[in-house]
């Protein structure tokens, strides 16, 4: 912790999660003055068992930071292979046939945040960790953030206060509508291992309830089974042979049977978002911007961009300009096309894929089909997976 705590700096970043965490990293050559204020204190148990699919573009931001190589086991997508539960049509998408390595690869998200906290300790002089942000607000001139620290309340000001608290503990900022769409789903969360080996693929398989995604991940998948909520709170009451059964049915037999489960977990499901992105003073990133349903994997792909295009927007403008409300407006239309192309394509999959209706069945049916047979749309919806709108 800092020994003297400032009462100003450059930028200040609410939530040291791993958009906060990766922002304060792509400034941490700039010279500015950046703190940050992270809630969680302790990084020595893997709390959250949530897999993440990364893309290849986020492997190269990570890189770049310095931070892929302390990531404990990231296991390669070499294979995404797409299919819909009770109906025709499959697509595969291949690395090789997009000149790529891997497609991305699955990593653990308390993998992530542990890397990126060593990092962030090692390399930024106002990381304070155990620190919780009770309330913000903004004036012409700065941010303000108070919060509590070590028994202590304290107050400090930023020529740009950035929220990247996940969008769940700070309540309403002034200038920022929050949309929420409810999808009714739970997705509930397992690492699995199956009779057949994964080969380093990742299947995203549609049904009627909902998409159902299994990453390779070490020897095994991590599984993100979306369900209604009931079904949800039944798979989570099984035990592990009923479990496993019930979803060797649901999935079919493309692995055999499934051999062992890990500790479920469950997450309700929502489309949050948050408009404008930016207030005086103020920019949201990450989930605090926009949380959407897992199904394609972009929430953390989309927050690493932010965190990164905010970085430049940053570094591009002279100190005294920081936070003011060009360079604001620069960073939220350079993003528009990207957050919001991501946030519809993962709506309009989770609707499109979530029912039962024939004439849909068999729409989504030939466009699998489709895609599987035109190698330049497969490459197309690689790029886009890969590096968001702009790829
Ligand atoms: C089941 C599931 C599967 C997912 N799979 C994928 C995937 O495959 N690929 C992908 O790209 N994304 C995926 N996501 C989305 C991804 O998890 C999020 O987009 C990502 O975690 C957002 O990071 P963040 O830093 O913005 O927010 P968070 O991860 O929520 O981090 C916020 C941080 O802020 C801190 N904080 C909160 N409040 C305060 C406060 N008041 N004061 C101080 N600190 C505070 C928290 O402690 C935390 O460290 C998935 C999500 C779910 C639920």
């Amino acid at each position: 912790m800092p020994k003297l705590m400032p009462s100003h700096v450059d930028v200040l970043i609410t939530g040291g999660g791993p958009v906060g965490a990766t922002l304060a990293l792509a400034l941490k050559d700039s010279g500015l003055k950046v703190m940050v204020l992270e809630a969680n204190s302790d990084f020595s148990r893997p709390a959250d068992p949530r897999a993440l699919a990364l893309s290849q573009g986020a492997k190269i931001l990570l890189q770049r930071l310095g931070v892929w190589g302390a990531i404990e086991a990231p296991s390669p997508i070499e294979t995404i292979h797409i299919s819909q539960r009770g109906g025709f049509g499959r697509a595969l998408l291949q690395a090789s046939e997009c000149g790529l390595p891997a497609l991305g690869h699955v990593v653990n998200y308390s993998a992530l945040s542990t890397a990126l906290h060593q990092a962030l300790a090692a390399n930024s002089a106002y990381y304070l960790t155990g620190a919780t942000v009770h309330a913000v607000h903004n004036t012409p001139g700065f941010g303000v953030a108070e919060f509590s620290h070590a028994g202590q309340q304290h107050e400090v000001t930023a020529s740009l206060l950035v929220l990247a608290d996940g969008g769940r503990s700070l309540g309403a900022v002034r200038g920022v509508e929050r949309h929420v769409v409810d999808y009714g789903q739970t997705a509930v969360i397992c690492h699995v291992t199956s009779e057949f080996p994964h080969r380093n693929t990742a299947y995203e398989r549609f049904t009627p309830y909902g998409p159902m995604a299994l990453l390779p991940s070490g020897a095994g998948f991590d599984l993100v089974w979306t369900a209604l909520p009931e079904e949800a709170e039944t798979l989570l009451q099984l035990d592990d042979k009923a479990f496993l059964e019930k979803l060797h049915e649901r999935f079919g037999d493309r692995l055999g049977a499934f051999t062992s489960a890990g500790r479920r977990a469950s997450f309700p499901l929502s489309l949050k978002y948050a408009r404008p992105v930016t207030a005086q003073r103020m920019a949201l990133i990450g989930n605090a911007a926009q949380a959407m349903h897992p199904v394609a994997g972009q929430g953390f792909n989309l927050g690493l961009r932010d965190a990164w295009e905010l970085g430049e927007a940053i570094m591009r403008v002279p100190r005294a300009e920081i936070g003011n409300a060009a360079m604001l407006a620069g960073y939220r239309e350079g993003r528009s096309p990207d957050t919001g192309g991501s946030i519809l394509f993962t709506d309009v999959l989770v609707r499109l894929f979530s029912n039962d209706y024939h004439g849909i069945n068999l729409g989504r049916g030939l466009g699998l089909a489709a895609l599987d047979l035109l190698p330049a749309a497969k490459r197309f919806v690689a790029r886009k997976m890969i590096f968001g709108a702009k790829g």
